[in-house]
């Protein structure tokens, strides 16, 4: 598990890059934003920019998508079980 502290830090990093007109990945579900950055959607749910597929979601779903669920965050997990690769009991069986 990512603590939340963590997981709204690199939102925050995102949010910093978006802001400056570096281009990010969609942190929602990982597709392409257009350029310029402020040509975007803005999430209604977090201060951050997100691809119009994920706007059109927002708008038509009752229920936020939880923030642990979007795609940024899994690219978290994968990093941390890098980390903790050769921690005893950290995961099992690699083939
Ligand atoms: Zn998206």
């Amino acid at each position: 598990m990512i603590p939340m502290s963590k997981i709204w830090d690199r939102l925050g990093a995102i949010q910093v890059k978006q802001c400056n007109g570096i281009s990010t990945p969609c942190p929602r579900c990982g597709g392409a934003l257009v350029e310029p950055m402020g040509a975007n959607a803005r999430s209604k749910h977090v201060l951050i920019l997100i691809c119009r597929i994920c706007e059109y979601e927002e708008a038509t779903s009752s229920v936020p998508k939880p923030i642990e669920h979007w795609h940024f965050v899994d690219g978290m997990i994968e990093e941390s079980r890098r980390d903790s690769e050769y921690q005893p009991g950290a995961g099992g069986c690699r083939t």
